[in-house]
């Protein structure tokens, strides 16, 4: 036990060369600083942990199972408002932060915003592919780089996202970040498409030493017009229909895990997901607006992206303890509208236990506690 001491340790055993950054403060203490806040708040019962933060509504894809590219919006909030918004989500207590969109490279002052971010959470980008090696210097801090790759086959992936040359993109991107000591990973999305695929997919990548983190296809279901951001269309080509492929799936993966560290997913969640595909049981309470929270380009906040907003960025730290939400907790947490992989690791994981799991399982990879130049 004691995953965060055992890091701590490590990184003041390690000769670390310590940089200077702007601020006169070396680049090993503001580490240090951040991996201790970044802990605490981790091991602290009744707060949020995790944030998504679609910071933008632009898209320069067309993929099939999404509605994002079709619904764009040149509004967003301003470089200021999002470290406004950054701030208040340190306060209160986020430990690590998703920045998608869109993509959220396609925004200008995505450079500044990403570099602020990483000094404060354990920070995840999502990219298509196709921004990353044009946005490469803010990428160096950041913990985990993730690129969309659905397929090993060129004309499949392309046909998914509806762009000539998007896998050559991508596949170019990874092997450049990887190059560059850039912490890339790749994130395929499961579906009926690519079910078959997944563990070459996988092999492929850890095999290279390159982490594997998982989507699952799923759509939006509801068909409320206040929901916050709608994400996934349906498309019958990516339901998955073959649901002892995917139980079967669950049990390689498991069985893999044993020896392969790069994959990204905890045996806990893929358990989950065995049960729901093998039996249709949810072993899982959704923890939205609990243990973690989604927040719009607009800076609208909502317990996920299904959901209506509840109250925006600005005011979350008046409205944490407010009876409103209190009354969506519950709501929320017999809620089973949606299969969304990444909210389903964090109603697994809602608590600090689950939270060491997750350093155990995932954050190990992160630059969390690694000096720069390693
Ligand atoms: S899945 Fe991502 S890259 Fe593809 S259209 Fe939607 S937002 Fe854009
Ligand atoms: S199950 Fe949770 S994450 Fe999914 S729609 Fe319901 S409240 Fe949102």
């Amino acid at each position: 036990m004691g995953f965060f001491s055992d890091y701590l340790h490590k990184c003041s055993n390690r000769s670390i060369k310590t940089v200077k950054i702007n601020h006169g403060e070396t680049y090993l203490n503001l580490k240090l600083r951040r991996a201790s806040r970044i802990a605490i708040n981790a091991l602290t019962p009744n707060r949020p942990h995790h944030a998504q933060w679609l910071i933008t509504r632009k898209c320069n894809y067309r993929c099939r199972g999404c509605n994002v590219w079709k619904e764009q919006d040149p509004k967003e909030l301003s470089t200021q408002e999002v470290k406004r918004g950054l701030d208040i989500l340190k306060k209160m207590g986020i430990v690590d932060i998703v920045l998608s969109g869109g993509d959220p490279l396609l925004r200008d002052d995505a450079e500044e915003i990403i570099e602020y971010s990483a000094e404060q959470f354990i920070t995840t980008v999502y990219d298509n592919g196709s921004m990353a090696l044009k946005k490469i210097e803010a990428l160096r801090n950041v913990d985990f780089v993730a690129i969309s790759i659905d397929s090993l086959d060129e004309a499949k992936h392309d046909y998914i996202k509806d762009v000539p040359g998007a896998w050559k993109r991508a596949m170019n991107t990874v092997e450049t970040l990887k190059k560059e000591k850039i912490n890339v990973c790749v994130t395929p999305t499961i579906s009926q498409f690519n079910l078959y695929e997944i563990i070459d997919i996988t092999k492929y990548f850890t095999d290279r030493k390159i982490p594997v983190w998982y989507c699952l296809y799923s759509y939006d279901q509801s068909t409320d017009a206040n929901q916050l951001f709608r994400i996934g269309k349906c498309n019958d080509e990516f339901v998955i229909k073959n649901k002892q492929a995917m139980v079967k799936l669950c049990d390689v993966l498991i069985e893999l895990r044993k020896n392969n560290n790069k994959i990204l997913i905890t045996d806990k969640v893929l358990k989950a997901l065995r049960s729901l595909f093998s039996e249709e049981k949810r072993v899982w309470n959704c923890q939205a607006l609990k243990n973690f929270l989604v927040i719009d380009h607009l800076g609208r906040l909502a317990g996920c992206h299904n959901q209506n907003f509840s109250t925006n960025i600005f005011d979350l730290p008046k409205m944490w303890n407010s009876k409103k939400f209190s009354s969506l907790r519950k709501t929320y947490n017999t809620c089973s509208q949606c299969n969304y992989l990444c909210y389903i690791a964090y109603s697994l994981h809602g608590s600090p236990y689950g939270n060491l799991l997750i350093a155990k399982d995932h954050w190990k990879n992160a630059k969390l506690f690694l000096s720069k130049n390693q």
